[in-house]
Formats: C-alpha cells, sequence, structure tokens
C-alpha cells in the first residue's frame, strides 16, 4: 500500500482502491483514495518543496534530475514491468515509452537555463535609455493529471518540464495505473529527499479536488469531456491549465508515397498500444491511383498481427474494460452505415483483446471517422488528389497529430493540415525529438508540454525594464512639456506616419 510522501500527522486516507491487471483481473496493488484534504496537505507540503526548489541554481536542479533519470534508467526493467502489469502493454513497448520520457528528462533539465533565463530584449528607439530584459519564473506548485495509456511519458512530459522549470509538483495519476505514478513520486523522493514531487491516487474526485488544492497551474492530459470538468473546477480559481486531451488523426497517402513504409506507418500507429494511444492512427486518406497497391499491403500485414496474453505478443489488452463497448459501437455503426471491414470487424472484439480491424468504404460522418475510437480499428478511404485528402483531414474537431507520405509534396501538405504536430515519411516521431513542442489544437486541446514552448509553459514572464540614463524627453511625467509633445509627433510621424516601416530588432 502506498502513502503520500513525506506525510506529517494528517489521518491516513481509510479508503482504499486496487489497481488490476487488464489482462488477468488479478491485483496489482492496493492505493489510498486520498480525500480533498489530503491534497490539499499535500499541495502545502509541496508550497515549502517548490521555495527551495526555485531557490537552487538551474545547474543543481539539472543534478537532481539527472540523477533521478539515472535511478529510473537503472530500474527500468522493473519499471517497464509495472507499467506492464497495470496497463498490460507488452514489456517491449512499456520499455520503449519509459526510455522516450528519460530522454525528455534529459532534455528538459538540461535546456531549463538557456531556455528560461533573464535575457536582453531590444528596448525600442522611443525608450532607448532603458535596459528591457525577460525571465521566465517558475509558477510554484504545479498540479498534473495524467491518463493511463501511457502512464510514464505522457505525465512525465509535464512533470518533468515543470520541475527542470523550477516547480513543485502533485501528480494524480489514472486510477488505472496508480502504481506507476507511486513509482515514479518514490524513486524521485529516494533521489532527492524532499517532497518537490508528490502522488496523489483515487478516482475522478482526487483530480478534481487538485483541481482545487491551492495549485498555480493545472496540466490534464486525457479526454475531451473530462478536460472541460478540469477547466470549469480551475476557473473557480483562475487556475491556469493545459489541456492534452484526445485525437482522430490522419495519414494522407501521396500518389508518389512509399507504399510500404506507409502501410508499415500507419498499422504501428493505429495497433501499437492495442490503439489506445491519443495521436494514434484512426483514418487514412489514399490517392485513387495508389489506393489499392496500399490496401494491399496494409492488409497482408494487419492479418499478421494478432493481441493475446503470450509472452511475445506485440498487441495487449484494451485496458479500460468500458472502452470495449466504444469500440464496438463504433465499428457496427461503420457497418450499418455502408462500410466493410476488409480485416477483422464486430468479431475482433473480444472479452479483452480487439484484434487488428480495417474498415473501408465508411461514411465520413460515421462514428469511426468523427469521434475518438481509442482501440486498432482504422478507416481508410480513397482520395481523387491531395486537395481532398488535406479537407478531408482537417474535418474534424481535433487537432492533435497527422502524417504524410509523400515523397515529392510532404512539407506543402503538412503546412495545410490543421494539427498541433505532423510526421513526414514517419510515424508520431515528432512526439520522440525533445525540442519539438507537443499539443493539440481545438477538441485536443491546448497549451504545450516538451521542447522551450512546454518549459515556458510551467512559468510566467517576469519582465524587466532598467533606466540606464534620463530620458531626452520626460514622457512620463506630469513635468512634461509641450516642446516634448510636439518633438513626440515628430518622432511618431518619422517612424510611423508612412505606414510602410515594418519595425524589426
Ligand atoms: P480521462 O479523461 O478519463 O481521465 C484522465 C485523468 O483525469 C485521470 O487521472 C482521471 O482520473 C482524471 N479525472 C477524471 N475525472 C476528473 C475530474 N472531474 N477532475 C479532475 N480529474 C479527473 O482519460 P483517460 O485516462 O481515459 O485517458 C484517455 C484519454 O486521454 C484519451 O482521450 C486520449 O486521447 C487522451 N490522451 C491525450 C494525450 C495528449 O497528449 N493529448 C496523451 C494521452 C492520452 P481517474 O482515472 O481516476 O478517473
Amino acid at each position: 500500500m502506498t502513502e503520500i510522501q513525506d506525510r506529517p500527522a494528517a489521518p491516513l486516507a481509510t479508503a482504499t482502491f486496487e489497481s488490476l491487471s487488464p489482462i488477468t483481473g488479478d491485483v496489482v496493488g492496493i492505493h489510498p483514495v486520498h480525500t480533498a484534504e489530503e491534497v490539499e496537505a499535500a499541495v502545502a507540503r509541496a508550497r515549502d518543496a517548490a521555495t527551495w526548489w526555485a531557490g537552487l541554481s538551474y545547474d543543481a536542479r539539472a543534478t537532481h534530475l539527472s540523477t533521478w533519470k539515472g535511478v529510473i534508467t537503472r530500474r527500468l526493467a522493473q519499471l517497464a514491468d509495472l507499467m506492464h502489469q497495470e496497463t498490460g502493454k507488452p514489456h517491449g513497448d512499456a520499455m520503449l515509452e519509459a526510455a522516450l520520457a528519460i530522454d525528455h528528462l534529459a532534455w528538459a533539465g538540461g535546456h531549463a537555463e538557456k531556455v528560461l533565463k533573464r535575457r536582453r530584449v531590444p528596448s525600442g528607439l522611443l525608450m532607448a535609455n532603458q535596459a528591457a530584459s525577460v525571465e521566465y519564473r517558475p509558477l510554484g506548485v504545479v498540479g498534473v493529471i495524467g491518463p493511463w495509456n501511457y502512464p510514464v511519458f505522457t505525465p512525465m512530459g509535464s512533470i518533468g518540464y515543470a520541475l527542470a522549470a523550477g516547480n513543485a509538483v502533485v501528480f494524480k495519476p489514472s486510477e488505472y495505473t496508480p502504481g506507476v505514478g507511486e513509482w515514479l513520486a518514490r524513486t524521485f523522493q529516494e533521489t532527492v529527499g524532499r517532497p518537490v514531487l508528490q502522488v496523489v491516487t483515487g478516482f475522478g474526485d482526487t483530480g478534481a479536488a487538485l483541481c482545487r488544492a491551492g495549485v498555480d497551474k493545472v496540466a490534464f492530459t486525457g479526454s475531451t469531456a473530462t478536460g472541460k470538468r478540469v477547466m470549469a473546477a480551475c476557473a473557480e480559481n483562475l487556475v491556469p491549465v493545459i489541456i492534452e486531451a484526445g485525437g482522430k488523426d490522419a495519414v494522407i497517402v501521396d500518389a508518389d508515397a512509399d507504399l510500404e513504409a506507409a502501410a508499415d506507418a500507419t498499422l504501428w500507429g493505429a495497433c501499437s498500444n492495442a490503439g489506445q494511444t491519443c495521436a494514434g492512427v484512426e483514418r487514412v486518406y489514399v490517392h485513387d491511383r495508389v489506393y489499392d497497391q496500399f490496401m494491399s499491403v496494409l492488409t497482408e500485414k494487419a492479418r499478421d498481427l494478432h493481441a493475446d496474453a503470450s509472452p511475445g505478443s506485440q498487441m495487449g489488452p484494451i485496458t479500460m474494460p468500458r472502452q470495449m463497448d466504444v469500440i464496438r459501437s463504433h465499428i457496427q455503426d461503420a457497418l450499418d452505415r455502408g462500410g466493410r471491414a476488409v480485416v477483422g470487424g464486430l468479431d475482433a472484439v473480444g472479452e479483452r483483446f480487439v484484434q487488428p480491424t480495417i474498415l473501408v468504404d465508411v461514411p465520413e460522418d460515421s462514428l469511426a471517422v468523427q469521434e475518438e475510437t481509442f482501440g486498432p480499428t482504422v478507416t481508410v478511404a480513397r482520395v481523387r488528389d491531395m486537395e481532398e485528402a488535406i479537407a478531408r483531414t482537417n474535418a474534424t474537431r481535433y487537432g492533435l497529430g497527422s502524417t504524410v507520405f509523400s515523397k515529392s509534396r510532404g512539407m506543402e501538405i503538412a503546412e495545410r493540415i490543421r494539427s498541433g504536430m505532423t510526421a513526414i515519411n514517419g510515424i508520431i516521431s515528432f512526439a520522440a525529438i525533445p525540442s519539438l513542442p507537443f499539443g493539440g489544437v481545438g477538441d485536443s486541446g491546448f497549451g504545450r508540454i516538451h521542447g522551450p514552448d512546454g518549459l515556458r509553459e510551467f512559468t510566467y514572464a517576469k519582465a524587466i525594464a532598467r533606466q540606464r540614463f534620463k530620458p531626452a524627453m520626460a514622457l512620463t511625467s506630469f513635468g512634461r512639456t509641450a516642446k516634448a509633445d510636439q518633438q513626440l509627433a515628430t518622432i511618431m510621424t518619422m517612424l510611423h506616419g508612412r505606414g510602410t516601416t515594418i519595425p524589426k530588432d
């Protein structure tokens, strides 16, 4: 049984819940259901720890984070095993996920100073007597609410960057992966010895309590519907939020694409992690000229892929039991409306596992094309040209990731897709590049983790204007003269009167 780290005299949580293996149903661990009072106590402890942590130099924080990174790396197999037990994902996939998170942690710790430290900015002609500078200061305590599908990579995109920026973090993992969240906080506690990162466990109420517990920002990753509830709770105290929500990502395959690579990427993007990936592939638009050839490669590959509980399995179970109904209803709706399953279908939905399912001839307004399925299913549609592919890709309220396979027009197509991230001739590659921001538009949310944007997301900009010498014209004084007004008018006419000069520093 786990407890909040460094617990003071506050009473122990009495209620507990079990985390279960989605493969066997066995109990993996028992965890407290932390009450609102306990969440507040955790945030209060984090507040003290945040003062200490923010007072350290960038180098000192980077050293602590680097030590933690080493601990996680040396215990990678242990962490991957726990991830496998709680989510059911194959051990190798868990290793890959954790490895990517470690890489991000290294980047965040190593780049925080360069991105956030005070830097001079031009003060402009009118204020030439001023030295202007800006620095990005930590917010204080950040609440992180995470999902179960990538229980390490996803929350660490917020946790690692928030810590590197000088904040303390209170993390509420999903009720399906509390053990993984607790493991992360425990190893951090062992490394740093202060409650700079704590975990609180429980259900939605615990997450809602975190929004109201006095945190300075909430970084939420989960469904769009829950994201709206998180925003509403945070609005009560004007707590800013980052929302990393769902997606309905498309792959576009152009006539000159490498079809073998495109099919391979499509299948992996749609079916890895059993399709439970926010930026997973759920739709494909293929140029008419290569559609038949692409389908033949894709279906052949898909028929070799199988989800089961065997040790060498490449696809695990559906982690959240109620998702089975969503997946089944999307396939049923597609078939009812004239679609065909060329691989899989309704029979592919078992008790705990869903087999790869490829749907064609599915109307664009059906559930399988419009709503997040979160299973190993994908719709493939024929398009007459790339104009149609782009228009259909953009005809969704989501806008998280996207993929383009094209030898000659990759950049041109990518720039016209309304999504936060696009991979060209690769799949979800943007997520593994620490210097790139990760996040979406529309119903996929807002705000960014990863990269310089991800560091700044957990800070506030602190601007300072320092007078270097007295101004030639005293403009901000009641002693301002008519002559100064006249001089100002003359300067403004020179600078901006023609309307054709664009000031660039
Ligand atoms: P949920 O929205 O169900 O839950 C996300 C987190 O919010 C969980 O920790 C959950 O706790 C908590 N929560 C639930 N209710 C509340 C509430 N009222 N107030 C505060 N917190 C609450 O999402 P899932 O866990 O099912 O994750 C899957 C979703 O996450 C998919 O839509 C997926 O696309 C998205 N996702 C987005 C990513 C991105 O970066 N854009 C990355 C990964 C996933 P509990 O589990 O205890 O209910």
